[in-house]
């Protein structure tokens, strides 16, 4: 059941996890990064049945106060500094001894804040997705690919679709270049930058924008946690157009030891284990 509209929901936790992303602007983050999601939500039921804020944890007389407070004040999202979450999330099973609040850094979190100053003008516009290379903003995805390719050179239906990419394999490229930039690193060469002015001067003037490094440095789990809290670019992603490429990804032809370790990866990864271990809990209910 959704916990803003109490509407019913059965089958696969995705699909109530898109409906208060869509619906409510509530993301907790990708049903692929989460374990043991019922019990997470039954969580947050909790703390809502409690009257208090999910965000910035205040309690509050009643619902309605309570509703209008986590939507006026944008607080419909989930504290990252609470660690009794951190269980919930894979990547703190990846990464041992690691909350994944310290895996985004500080000045990840520094630049994230000012972003979300940024966008409180727009809150008529709930779907405005910021460029990958600079601050431009679009309200529709196909405003901001015609952005990026028009002053930045890089096309990403094309890459998109040259490369097969689904929906996930979008999602981890997106959190990687965001990274990446971030980090004012060039994802091709590898060489950093003081400023981001710089680093995307150097990639577009040797086009190193507009192709991807080896599939191995970024189709990685890890690239599931978006760099950025509430990412909109990551809600408007679709699958590519020819979805049976979807199955045919992993034969895209890369260099041979990307995919042994893709492989290796996949087979050896807690993440599958957590996954079937989560869904043999979904099945007792
Ligand atoms: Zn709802
Ligand atoms: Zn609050
Ligand atoms: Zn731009
Ligand atoms: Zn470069």
């Amino acid at each position: 059941m959704c916990m803003f509209c109490d509407q019913e929901f059965t089958g696969n936790r995705s699909v109530l996890l898109n409906h208060m992303a869509r619906e409510h602007a509530f993301n907790i983050g990708l049903p692929d990064n989460i374990v043991n999601c019922y019990e997470f939500l039954a969580v947050l039921q909790g703390k809502l049945d409690n009257l208090q804020c999910l965000y910035c944890e205040k309690v509050f007389r009643d619902k309605n106060t309570l509703k209008d407070h986590m939507r006026k004040k944008q607080h419909r999202r989930i504290n990252a500094k609470n660690k009794e979450y951190d269980k919930f999330y894979i990547i703190n099973y990846l990464e041992f001894g690691k909350s994944w609040e310290e895996v985004q850094s500080e000045d990840d979190r520094e630049l994230l804040d000012n972003l979300e100053e940024d966008w409180s003008d727009w809150e008529e516009h709930p779907v405005c997705a910021v460029c990958l290379f600079c601050e431009q903003q679009s309200d529709t995805t196909e405003r901001l690919y015609l952005h990026m390719q028009k002053s930045h050179g890089f096309h990403f239906p094309k890459i998109k679709s040259e490369h097969g990419l689904n929906f996930y394999q979008q999602v981890k490229l997106v959190n990687f270049i965001r990274r990446e930039i971030h980090h004012c690193r060039c994802y091709n060469c590898q060489e950093k930058f003081e400023s981001k002015g710089g680093l995307i001067n150097h990639m577009e003037e040797t086009k190193h924008i507009a192709f991807l490094p080896a599939r191995s440095t970024w189709d990685q789990p890890q690239y599931y946690f978006p760099t950025y809290e509430n990412d909109t670019l990551l809600c408007t992603l679709s699958d590519s157009e020819d979805a049976k490429a979807e199955d045919q990804s992993e034969e895209v032809p890369v260099v041979s030891e990307d995919i042994s370790s893709l492989k290796a990866l996949k087979q050896s990864s807690v993440l599958n284990q957590l996954l079937c271990k989560e869904k043999k809990n979904q099945e007792k209910f």
